[in-house]
């Protein structure tokens, strides 16, 4: 980032690019704390996520379509959970004053918050190699609230819209694969704004009894729903819904490990009985999100596999952990 412009106080900067009126909260940005009112009966959903540049977006990445990824991945947070979201906090550690590039960052962020209809209620601003980090606060219906942990051996395996597109551009970028560009330019579009699936989430309150939004591939995120579980999990290889795109590279073996072990899709994965398929079918047609069975929840641990004869499919790549080799 370039400091062209007068350097600018941290107060100007917030004033400029992140004060606007906080239509949720009973405080918004400018004072110590922001202050909320929570509704009676429900449970208070909180969660945060950091963005590094280099680790989570390409340095090079356009400031707006970071600012929207920086809070879709958080309200995909709130629709794993089967949560409303009202409020957020960022962060932001930066290496010098762009004007140009803040505006970009903040207008990628106010809009996808206005779709939302979520509120930046506060943050905090710092000097430092560019990373970001929001906070986001929701309402569930106490005990509502969509877990990890009430998967049974049984219960159906779901997973909403196309899976893979966002890693098979991450894959791209760094070789593995080869897309056509048209491909690139819509598979990226994937990586660099996913759909928050808010509405898909509370829709599956009372419906699904374990779900998870996957950020760090299907594998990977299916895996924590066993463990948190326990109990393990069958997918058929060939029920994964993949975009055009993806159909054309499940047959080759990278094409086929991002696609199943790659993340940031940001859809939802989620576990329900068989005596919800008519439901769940319905709920497709009413949001209009595909949602695709994939797989069965077994007795046992872990994700397995499997090709259509029922045999076990070796993939080489687990979901991403940034702390695997340290
Ligand atoms: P403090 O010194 O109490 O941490 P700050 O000076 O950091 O307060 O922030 C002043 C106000 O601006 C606070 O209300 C804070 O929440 C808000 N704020 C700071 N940075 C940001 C940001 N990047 N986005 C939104 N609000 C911010
Ligand atoms: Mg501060």
């Amino acid at each position: 980032m370039t400091q062209k412009q007068r350097p600018s106080s941290e107060f100007e900067l917030i004033s400029r690019h992140f004060a606007r009126p906080a239509a949720n909260a009973v405080l918004g940005v400018g004072d110590d704390c922001a202050l909320v009112d929570i509704t009676n009966g429900m449970d208070l959903a909180v969660s945060t996520d950091s963005m590094v540049s280099g680790t989570h977006f390409f340095p090079d990445v356009d400031p707006e379509t970071l600012g929207h990824k920086a809070l879709a991945v958080n309200l995909s947070d709130m629709a794993a959970m089967g949560a409303q979201p009202y409020w957020v906090l960022l962060a932001l550690t930066l290496p010098g004053v762009d004007h140009a590039w803040l505006a970009a960052f903040a207008k990628g962020f106010f809009d996808l918050a206005e779709e939302f209809e979520v509120s930046l209620v506060g943050g905090d601003t710092t000097r430092g190699p560019l990373a970001l980090n929001v906070t986001i606060m929701g309402e569930v219906p106490a005990g509502a609230a969509l877990r990890r942990s009430g998967a049974k051996a049984g219960h159906d395996i779901w997973v909403s819209g196309t899976i893979g597109d966002a890693a098979l551009a991450v894959a791209h970028r760094h070789g593995r694969v080869k897309l056509a560009d048209d491909d690139y330019r819509e598979a990226v579009m994937r990586l660099y704004e996913p759909t928050p699936r808010v509405r898909l989430g509370q829709a599956l309150r009372g419906m699904a009894t374990a779900a998870i939004d996957i950020s760090d591939g299907l594998i990977a995120d299916l895996g924590h729903i066993c463990r948190l579980s326990g109990v393990g999990a069958a997918v058929e290889l060939g029920a994964i819904p993949v975009s055009s795109i993806g159909a054309k590279h499940v047959g080759s073996e990278a094409g086929r490990a991002a696609i199943v072990a790659g993340g940031d899709d940001y859809e939802l994965c989620f576990t329900a009985p068989a005596n919800s398929r008519e439901s769940i079918a319905e709920l497709t047609d009413m949001l209009g999100v595909k949602l695709t069975r994939i797989g069965q929840v077994k007795r046992g641990k872990g994700v397995s596999l499997l090709d259509a004869d029922g045999k076990p499919v070796r993939i080489d790549a687990g979901g991403f952990d940034h702390f695997r080799d340290a």
